[in-house]
């Protein structure tokens, strides 16, 4: 069953005091104009209510929900942006950091379902944003790189097991691969627009080549503004003027560039499963506790 509390976060927040101060004008007043009072609270807590359930993320997580494409952005050879329109301009995508969307594509009679990570922040209102690597035989990656504008696609959400709080951790390990910098990007978006998010951030991105490096100006300016948020960047295949390190993560990058091992220090790992088994494997060598290592 669907946790209704959560409706209550929004709605209710900004009238604690109008309702203090109604209550306390009318014990002054006079208790036989408590229930005039009553009953306006309630109407008003009402009327917050609904507000903020209309405003709630339509994305169903058993039902499947058409979404119009309304944009595409190529961001190199192989990744595209695809921006899915909400069914209202005030729709906030409701999805907890570090959380996932399925899409569903019924191709020769059977449903394909892949899981992408939206890349959004809270204030995106009306749309929400994929971003996805297609690969040359990859099923619904191909669909969706062909999709076109005004064109519609089935989602259904959110799923994940992060549960991620600010401040959980004093410093905060990142590892990941690839397009799996999705989730992870979700994480630090969350802390570096949380003024009351003191968690540092090192992330290790780990690619092919540079060309293949997503949103590296992206995370390029965050790093440039936010002192408390380092990356470092490593490559198979490093051109010769590349100033990163160069190939697949090890022991000494884990230990150069992140956080020490720490009851205090959480360490999240998102990417293709050799990357992953190998940051694990890593993080244990390094004294991690299996506890404070999460893998999208
Ligand atoms: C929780 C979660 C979140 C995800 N978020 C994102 C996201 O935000 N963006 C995104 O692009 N993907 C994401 N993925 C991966 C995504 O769900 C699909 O697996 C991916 O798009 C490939 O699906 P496909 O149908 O095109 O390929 P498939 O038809 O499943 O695979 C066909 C072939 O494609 C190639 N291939 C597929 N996946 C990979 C890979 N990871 N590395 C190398 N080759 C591969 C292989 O050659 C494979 O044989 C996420 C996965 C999970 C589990």
């Amino acid at each position: 069953m669907e946790d209704k509390r959560e409706l209550f976060k929004q709605p209710l927040h900004s009238i604690y005091i109008p309702c203090g101060l109604i209550i306390a004008g009318t014990l002054l007043f006079g208790l036989e104009y408590l229930p005039y009072s009553l009953t306006f609270i309630v109407g008003v807590c009402s009327f917050k209510y609904y507000e903020a359930y209309q405003r709630r993320s339509l994305i169903h997580k058993t039902q499947w929900r058409d979404l119009e494409l309304i944009d595409k952005t190529l961001i190199n050879r192989n990744t595209l942006i695809f921006r899915f329109k909400l069914n209202r301009e005030d729709e906030v995508l409701d999805i907890p950091t570090g959380h996932h969307v399925a899409c569903c594509f019924t191709i020769n009679g059977k449903d394909e379902i892949r899981f992408y990570s939206p890349i959004l922040n809270q204030f995106d209102a009306g749309f929400f944003d994929i971003l996805v690597k297609h690969y040359e035989n990859g099923v619904v990656s191909r669909k969706l790189a062909e999709l076109r504008e005004g064109q519609t696609v089935k989602f259904r959400g959110p799923f994940g097991t992060l549960d991620y709080v600010p401040n959980m951790a004093k410093k905060l390990a990142l590892v990941a691969g690839g397009s799996g910098i999705t989730p992870i990007l979700q994480v630090i978006t969350d802390i570096i627009t949380n003024p009351e998010d003191n968690t540092s951030i090192s992330l290790i991105f780990a690619n092919e080549s540079e060309k293949d490096i997503l949103l590296k100006s992206e995370i390029d300016e965050i790093a440039k503004k936010y002192p408390d948020f380092e990356v470092n960047y490593t490559v198979t295949n490093a051109p010769e003027n590349w100033t990163g390190s160069t190939g697949y993560v090890t022991k000494e990058m884990m230990q150069k560039y992140l956080p020490e091992a720490s009851p205090e220090n959480r360490m999240f790992i998102c990417g293709p499963p050799g990357l992953k088994s190998l940051a694990v494997g890593l993080s244990e060598e390094l004294g991690w506790e299996k506890d404070n290592v999460f893998c999208f």
